[in-house]
């Protein structure tokens, strides 16, 4: 795929971009180099005052940032433009806990003086996803950049405009050239960076087959990498749980960004006594949301990133029939298009859709769906409900609704996944630590747990 803006709504193309030569990611990656010699050296507090101007810069320009991640992307633009916000608030968060979290730890021994020091690595290697073009991007730098690494980005090919614009917003809040820089290259580029002697670290957020190459390139070269891939996160309610409140919240869990988060609610496992009633409360509730473009306000759901998404979602949900599934709402695309206008007819649009009774046992129920897709389960009690809910490669996040302390101390248990949440959907915070296990990956982003992830563990003795 070129390197390129195409609008999802509209399919017009927008801008395309060249990809770097070979000459200019070295000279890219000298800078870095360069730029992290003097970096690392700069002390807590400094580090701290461009982080802090960083989140000023993104407050004042959230309108113009949210436009250009809709217009590239197809987020509704309310969405695009708290994003912008909460990736402020992450820089906020670090530019005044780094301090606390990299503070030296002294252990007692029989040295005089012995303690963990808590340094830099050098240059780290993000590679980024679409779906949260600032967010992603952010909750990695800013602790990244506290620590005293500097940052070198690989965008999504499809969100060039976002990846220069993040480039921008450290330079303009202060940070030294060199200190966060944008490569825009496609996939085929990563293993040459990544070898490169001078890059330290990687971290990946995307897909299995794109997490599972960079890993065994990080392997070969013995260096270390966090992984956050994908998920199908179980959304649990039982018959004790706010009915009410758990269809309100399934709604906006699994549509938020038009479907396609990787910590979305995408199955819905609910005990058969309340199975008929929440079901048909949630197409109710997916009956009024307004499909359309993303940049109209009152636009709830808005196209798919790419065509390719798209023609990957259609033969998923033809799998749910063909395996016995029944539609209950959704899933006719060409039904959607006649009540699109005809500026958005060439979009990436697929109406928000729910598949219930699929049999546990098809091979689709344990894939991802990445679009406006939910999956229903009806179990019988708390015991089938986790055995539906690990009944997949993934284990990312998970929610369950309960007013029973019993059932909510299972689920804390016994839930295969990087975060539970009880009565309440899955989200991530600055102050908490956000990863996944099995397929969805390793090591931790967020909180203090994510700033220990591309540090040198320094074990200092004095005698
Ligand atoms: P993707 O294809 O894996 O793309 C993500 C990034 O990886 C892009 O920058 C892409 O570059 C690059 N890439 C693709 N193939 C690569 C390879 N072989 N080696 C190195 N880099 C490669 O991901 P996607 O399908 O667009 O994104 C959706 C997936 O991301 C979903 O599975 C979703 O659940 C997951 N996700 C996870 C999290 C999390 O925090 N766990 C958050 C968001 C999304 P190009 O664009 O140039 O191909």
């Amino acid at each position: 795929m070129g390197i390129a803006t195409i609008n999802p709504a509209t399919g017009e193309t927008i801008q395309t971009f060249e990809p770097l030569s070979d000459a200019a990611i070295a000279q890219t990656i000298e800078l870095s180099q360069h730029t992290y010699e003097t970096y690392r050296t700069i002390p807590l507090a400094q580090r701290s005052q461009w982080l802090s101007a960083a989140a000023d810069v993104l407050e004042t320009n959230k309108d113009a940032y949210g436009r250009m991640m809709t217009v590239e992307m197809g987020k509704p633009i309310q969405a695009a433009i708290a994003e912008v916000e909460k990736s402020a608030w992450v820089c906020r968060y670090y530019a005044e806990h780094a301090e606390e979290f990299l503070a030296p730890a002294t252990v007692e021994t029989d040295a005089s003086h012995s303690y963990v020091s808590y340094q830099p690595l050098g240059i780290v290697l993000a590679v980024m996803p679409w779906n949260f073009p600032f967010w992603q991007v952010f909750r990695f730098a800013a602790p990244a950049l506290m620590v005293g690494n500097v940052g070198l980005l690989k965008h999504a090919s499809n969100v060039p405009q976002s990846a220069l614009a993040i480039a921008e917003v450290f330079e303009k809040a202060g940070f030294p050239k060199g200190a966060f820089q944008t490569l825009l290259v496609g996939a085929d580029k990563v293993k040459q960076i990544l070898t490169d002697d001078r890059v330290k670290a990687a971290t990946l957020t995307g897909s299995e087959p794109a997490g599972a190459s960079l890993a065994s390139t990080a392997g070969s070269v013995i260096k270390k990498t966090v992984l956050e891939l994908g998920g199908s996160d179980p959304f649990i309610v039982m018959e004790s749980a706010d009915l009410e409140a758990a269809v309100n919240m399934a709604a906006t869990a699994r549509m938020i960004n038009n479907g396609q988060s990787c910590i979305a609610a995408k199955r819905f496992i609910v005990q058969d006594s309340i199975f008929d009633a929440f079901a048909q409360k949630l197409v109710a509730k997916y009956a009024a949301l307004k499909v359309g473009d993303p940049l109209d306000p009152e636009v709830k759901i808005g196209p798919l990133a790419t065509p390719t998404i798209l023609q990957d979602l259609q033969p998923q949900v033809q799998a749910c029939v063909d395996a016995g599934g029944k539609i209950l709402i959704g899933g006719d695309v060409d039904a959607l298009k006649q009540t699109l206008p005809s500026n958005l007819q060439a979009g990436n649009f697929y109406p928000p859709t729910i598949v219930a009774e699929i049999p546990l046992e098809a091979p689709i129920a344990q894939e991802e769906l990445f679009g406006p897709v939910a999956m229903l389960f009806r179990v019988a009690d708390v015991d089938e409900a986790i055995r539906v809910a690990n009944h997949i490669p993934f284990g990312l996040g998970s929610c369950a609704w309960t007013r029973e302390d019993a059932e909510r101390d299972r689920f804390i248990r016994d839930l295969e996944a990087g975060c539970v949440f009880i009565n309440s959907m899955v989200k991530s915070d600055p102050r908490l630590p956000f990863g996944g296990i099995k397929r969805s990956g390793y090591g931790r982003e967020l909180g203090k747990e994510g700033i220990h992830e591309f540090v040198n563990i320094k074990t200092v003795w004095i005698q």
